[in-house]
């Protein structure tokens, strides 16, 4: 972890300490939310959190509460997760707040019970995922079964002009797109972010939140 800032030399003696004390990157398991209470709780107490590479970077105006720093300190390989963007440009807070702003639009403003807005809210971030993972594939071939072109089966391009084409048999579109979003089923869950069990995972399929 580094300090940075308004580079208050109060915090270098804390600097050593952090940098001694962490160690797995991995094996975080969503919804593990300690990692986003810390961070919340951190943000409250003045620190901005910021993360270069496998390193998270504080800033603060003052030194921040030893309570707060030993909790970052030992949930920092999960804050990094949490606060890191993904390829897709989104953070898995990014996404977590990109669901909660949809269930509470849709418990609040659609008047959703509380599983069914958090279903809609889910359906709205299956194709936000999607959008922001394209697939493209060069014409001549089905990017879904490899054979190319037919009369009879016509390839086609899907996706738009800014993330480019996946070129797909019209026959194989649905199977493909099916895989496609089971795709971003299991993207969302491995950052906890799911539908109610209770609910089928495309309530709301055809709907907006
Ligand atoms: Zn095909």
């Amino acid at each position: 972890m580094a300090y940075g800032g308004r580079r208050n030399t109060a915090f270098n003696a804390f600097a050593a300490f952090y940098l001694a004390s962490w160690e797995n990157c991995h094996g975080v398991e969503w919804p593990d939310m300690s990692a986003a209470e810390a961070v919340m709780e951190a943000r409250a107490a003045g620190i901005h959190l910021g993360v270069e590479g496998d390193d998270l970077v504080l800033e603060a105006a003052a030194a921040p509460p030893p309570a707060v720093l030993d909790q970052l300190s030992r949930l920092k390989p999960a804050i990094v997760l949490w606060l890191r963007p993904g390829a897709d440009g989104w953070s898995v807070e990014d996404w977590h707040t990109f669901f909660d702003e949809r269930a509470g639009i849709a418990e609040f403003d659609g008047r959703l019970p509380r599983d069914q807005a958090k279903a809609r809210a889910f359906a709205c971030c299956v194709p936000e995922w999607l959008n922001r993972n394209p697939v493209r594939s060069p014409p001549g071939h089905c990017l879904y079964c490899g054979v190319g072109d037919h009369a009879h089966n016509p390839l086609l391009p899907h996706g738009g002009e800014s993330t480019g084409h996946a070129w797909l048999h019209s026959r194989c579109w649905s199977a493909w797109y099916a895989r496609r979003r089971a795709e971003a089923t299991s993207a969302l869950a491995a950052m906890g972010i799911a539908a109610p069990a209770n609910l089928p995972n495309d309530y709301g399929k055809n709907g907006s939140a």
